[in-house]
């Protein structure tokens, strides 16, 4: 990890335990009081606990021209960047993404959506409807890896992270924490529930918290028609495409309007907020993110309108190359976000505070 980025935040944090004015902001807060001295792991723990609301910074006397030139939302966000980056498997691949992720998104989006255009070309028709242009045995040799390898290498990272910040022996009752606190984003309604600042300095918002819920429930619905569909195959021999009341369809329409609404709203916000408080280099990977989910999202609700017309493989071939390009992208984008945020939660709820 980058020491001169894990320096900064570490002044930034003893000013911060010295001042304590912005105590019941955050979960960054009372475990950043619980000490005295700040390891390289301290401060990556505090990073990922950090969700970049910006209230401290708002509220904070000792920002710039203040010679104590306090920024502690961008201090943290640098390291948290970072933390992902370094361990990230293969290593390099993190950083590359950062900072090059809307044009290597969009080439593996229409690279692998080529792809599939020529399956298509040379492949057997499979089925009915979406498996007449890909048979159903590619898209398992394809995506089954593809799902596998970047969970693969999450796991890799996180294991490594968790020697980082000097994880523990995890406990049932850690976990369950850990997911009550991502679960309704408990963080993200700012230390005194009026919510963050993340948009616009002087008001109080719950526009980011509604848009990540939008965003995650919209995500794990889509998931659950994709595993509903294939237990409906493997288990119960019942073949895709599947009708409107079937599950993967009933999980799988609210999903994709949930995350075409919460992507949308959460770049929206992200155009309107302060770059200078946020990570440096990190603004077109997490950019590249949130447009790759809408695509997705809004490419899978266009083939349900699509059926069986002309255009549908033309939809499917890029809604196809946009679901592998993010499987593929996960480990290196702002996905991993996810898993190390929930494993610094387990890491906090091992602290007993
Ligand atoms: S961010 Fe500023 S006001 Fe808040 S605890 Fe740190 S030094 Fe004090
Ligand atoms: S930006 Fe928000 S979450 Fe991060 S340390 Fe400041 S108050 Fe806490």
């Amino acid at each position: 990890m980058q020491t001169d980025l894990i320096q900064e935040a570490r002044r930034q944090a003893e000013v911060c335990n010295a001042c304590r004015y912005c105590e019941g902001y955050c979960s960054v807060f009372p475990a950043l009081h619980a000490k005295r001295a700040f390891s390289d792991g301290d401060i990556t723990q505090l990073a990922n606990l950090c969700h970049n609301c910006r209230g401290c910074y708002y509220a904070c006397q000792y920002t710039a021209p203040h010679e104590f030139a306090l920024n502690l939302p961008q201090a943290l966000a640098d390291v948290r960047v970072d933390s992902w980056e370094s361990h990230a498997w293969p290593g390099g691949l993190g950083k590359i993404f950062q900072r090059n992720g809307v044009p290597i998104a969009l080439a593996a989006l229409i690279g692998f959506a080529l792809l599939f255009m020529i399956a298509r070309a040379f492949g057997e028709e499979g089925g009915e409807r979406y498996y007449s242009v890909v048979s159903h045995g590619l898209l398992v040799a394809i995506f089954a890896p593809a799902f596998l390898f970047p969970l693969f290498a999450i796991g890799v990272g996180l294991r490594d992270y968790w020697k980082t910040v000097g994880g523990e022996k995890v406990r049932l009752a850690h976990v369950t924490q850990a997911f009550g606190a991502a679960a309704n984003m408990k963080n993200l309604k700012g230390g005194h529930g009026d919510g963050c600042n993340f948009e616009d300095e002087d008001r109080f918002s719950h526009a980011r918290r509604a848009a990540h819920q939008l965003t995650m429930y919209g995500f794990l619905l889509c998931f659950a028609a994709t595993c509903s569909g294939t237990i409906l195959h493997y288990v119960f021999d019942i073949q895709g495409p599947h009708g409107l009341f079937s599950l993967p369809k009933l999980f799988g329409l609210p999903g994709g309007v949930l995350l075409a609404f919460g992507t949308a709203w959460m770049a929206s916000l992200k155009l309107k907020s302060d770059p200078e408080l946020a990570a440096q280099n990190a603004w077109s990977g997490e950019m590249a993110f949130i447009l790759l989910l809408f695509f997705i999202a809004m490419s899978g609700l266009a083939l349900f309108v699509a059926g069986s017309s002309a255009v549908m493989p033309t939809i499917l071939a890029l809604h196809l190359g946009a679901v592998l390009a993010f499987f593929l992208l996960t480990p290196y984008t702002k996905m991993a976000h996810g898993f190390y945020r929930l494993a610094a939660l387990v890491r906090d709820a091992q602290s007993g505070r």
